[in-house]
Parts: C-alpha cells; sequence; structure tokens
C-alpha cells in the first residue's frame, strides 16, 4: 500500500482536518502522481455536507487536481514519471457499455467511478485530491502542458470540462447568441469558452457590481436579470443558454428569452428541482437540456484547447489549512472564481 495523507471529513457536520489513510500500490494500468494543486469545487462542500445524501466517510474531496506522475504500472504506455497530469471527477467506468464505448464515460451505463465518496472495483473508498498522492488508472488521466499556470490548471478538470463540453455538444460558435447564467467557477469557464468558440456572448447576473468582470472575461453584453424590461429585449432571442447556477431558482425567467428550436442546458445541479411552465417549451419547440463533465477523449481536447488559446481559471490559491474558511466563502460566492489549494502546504499529518 501507498501512505497517504490528506484532509478529511469524518462526518457531515465536522470540519476538514488531517487524515492519514493508504492507496493502493498502482497495479499495471495504473499512474502514481504526486498532486502539486488541487481546486475547490462547490460539490466537494455538497459532498462532505452529505447535502446530497450519498455520502461515505471519511471523505478527502477534490476532483480538480494536478500533478506530477511519480511511476506508472508496466502496461503503461501514455505517460512517465515526471510528467504534469491531471485528474478530474471520475477515475473508472465500465468500458464497456454504449456510453463508454462512445467515449462518454460519464455517462456510463453501469455508472462512474467518482474519484471521491465512491466504493471502487477493488472495494476501497475512493478519496480525492485534498491529499499527497493519488492513484488512478492511465485512461482517467489527463496530459497538462507545461506552457500553463498549473494552479491555473487544476479548475479545468470539472468547471472547465463541465462547461466545455456543453458548449461544443451544442455547436456553440460564430453566429451563435449565447447567454451565460451566474457567475462563479463553472460560469467564468463558459464565459471564456463561448467567446473564445466566436459566439456573441450575453452574461446573465443579479448584480451590476459584476459588469466589469463578465466583459474582461468574454462577455459582449451583460443583462441584470433582475430588471424586467432588460429581459423582455431580449425574448426570443438566444440559440443556447448554459445555466451554471446550483441554488433554487426560477428557470422560467429565462426560457423565453430561447429562440424557436434553441437549447437551455442546464449545468448546475439544485437541491429542489425546479418548476417549468410547460408552455415555456411547446411555444418555441425549445429545448431542456442538461449535462455533467465530459468524456476521456474530450477532456484531453479541451486541455489541448486551453494550452493552445491560453485558457485557465481565474483562481485564488490558498494553504491547505484555509480550507474551512475558502469553503465558508465559496458558499458566500465569494471568491473570484475557484480557490485551488497548492498541496506543498500540506504536511504529513
Ligand atoms: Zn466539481
Ligand atoms: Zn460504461
Amino acid at each position: 500500500m501507498t501512505q497517504s495523507w490528506g484532509y478529511a471529513a469524518q462526518q457531515a457536520t465536522t470540519p476538514l482536518a488531517p487524515f492519514s489513510f493508504s492507496r493502493r500500490d498502482p497495479k499495471e494500468h495504473d499512474v502514481a502522481v504526486q498532486i502539486e494543486y488541487c481546486g475547490v469545487c462547490h460539490s466537494d462542500i455538497h459532498s462532505t455536507r452529505n447535502e446530497w445524501k450519498n455520502a461515505i466517510y471519511p471523505m478527502i474531496p477534490g476532483h480538480e487536481i494536478i500533478g506530477r506522475v511519480t511511476s506508472v504500472g508496466s502496461a503503461v504506455k501514455k505517460f512517465k514519471a515526471g510528467e504534469r497530469v491531471g485528474v478530474g471527477v471520475i477515475v473508472d467506468s465500465c468500458r464497456t457499455c454504449s456510453s463508454c464505448q462512445a467515449g462518454e464515460e460519464q455517462y456510463c451505463e453501469v455508472g462512474m467511478t467518482l474519484t471521491y465518496g465512491a466504493q471502487d472495483k477493488y472495494g476501497d473508498l475512493t478519496q480525492g485530491g485534498y491529499s499527497n498522492n493519488i492513484v488512478t488508472d492511465e485512461h482517467f488521466v489527463h496530459r497538462v502542458s507545461e506552457k500553463l499556470d498549473p494552479a491555473g490548471v487544476a479548475p479545468l478538470l470539472c468547471a472547465g470540462i463541465t462547461t466545455y463540453s456543453p458548449l461544443r455538444h451544442w455547436k456553440v460558435g460564430p453566429g451563435k447568441k449565447v447567454g451565460v447564467v451566474g457567475l462563479g467557477g463553472l460560469g467564468h469557464m463558459a464565459l471564456k469558452f463561448a467567446h473564445s468558440f466566436g459566439a456573441h456572448v450575453v452574461q446573465f447576473t443579479t448584480s451590476a457590481s459584476k459588469i466589469a468582470d463578465a466583459k474582461r472575461l468574454g462577455a459582449d453584453d451583460v443583462v441584470i436579470s433582475k430588471d424586467a424590461d432588460a429581459m423582455k429585449k431580449e425574448a426570443n432571442s438566444f440559440d443556447f443558454i448554459i445555466d451554471t447556477v446550483s441554488a433554487v431558482h426560477d428557470l422560467n425567467e429565462y426560457l423565453p428569452l430561447i429562440k424557436r428550436d434553441g437549447v437551455y442546458c442546464q449545468v448546475g445541479l439544485p437541491e429542489e428541482p425546479p418548476t417549468v411552465h410547460m408552455g415555456n417549451l411547446l411555444f418555441k419547440r425549445r429545448n431542456l437540456s442538461g449535462s455533467i463533465i465530459g468524456g476521456m477523449a474530450e477532456t484531453q481536447e479541451m486541455l489541448d484547447y486551453c494550452a493552445e488559446h491560453n485558457i485557465t481559471s481565474d483562481v485564488e490559491v490558498i494553504s491547505i489549512d484555509k480550507i474551512n474558511e475558502a469553503f465558508e466563502r465559496v458558499v458566500k460566492a465569494d471568491v473570484k472564481y475557484r480557490f485551488v489549494i497548492d498541496m506543498s502546504t500540506l504536511k504529513k499529518a
């Protein structure tokens, strides 16, 4: 076994605290990674606090992982020691079902294995990236360019691919009018990608204080969603809207803004189901859709695209001992736009 340490939640109501555990020794297809940076995703908070009612403890969260390969199994061809790599939200899937065969491992019919808080095929509890190392099958490890700031790359593994994938799937590009709802970790990446793909991008926000930042991040226009007249002016005009908000909110304010046959895509996961007035879908044949992360090939494509176009997340780097404070600030949306933990600050417990 590989001796490991990190910061874990022991139960839903306790703060994260130092924790020692062990990981499997690398098997023939495994890559062992020393973790350099790990992003702080809102899911980490939902999960460690058992807000999705499926937590298994002790739980080390973290699924936006950047690090360097320390060793590889005998059958690994793709990676060698010393290379910079990333690990995202999932670490295994069945590899044989129709979704896996299509390169959409995140929709595995048997069920994907999450990077933390899940039981893997060896019967071990998976533990995430708020730790010194990780051992993962090479299929779920991605190459990361040395050209980019590794702290800014970490959030691409969840926030990045979660927005990149639906924008690509629904063919966002030149000539398309695209809306982004919410300007947080996901929203700021959606802005950067939609702008980079050549679309006309409109940020929706409740707060006028975010206008300048939205424009800096790639918005052509900003609409204050509380301004009913401004919202009315946008009716039937959008090809695509990506909704990154995970708090409960009213989709019926946004659906009428979609043009005929356009798509409203939800990537935030509110705790309570929304009410949708079906008339908002029927009368313009509008589509209400959802999406989670992306497949492994697409995640690599996204990372390569970011290296080529110099795209990273806007981050605030913290030391691991500030993690509980950071969680509170994420809940209050008080971060621009993602916390990333410098894992060199993690000392052996
Ligand atoms: Zn995430
Ligand atoms: Zn599968």
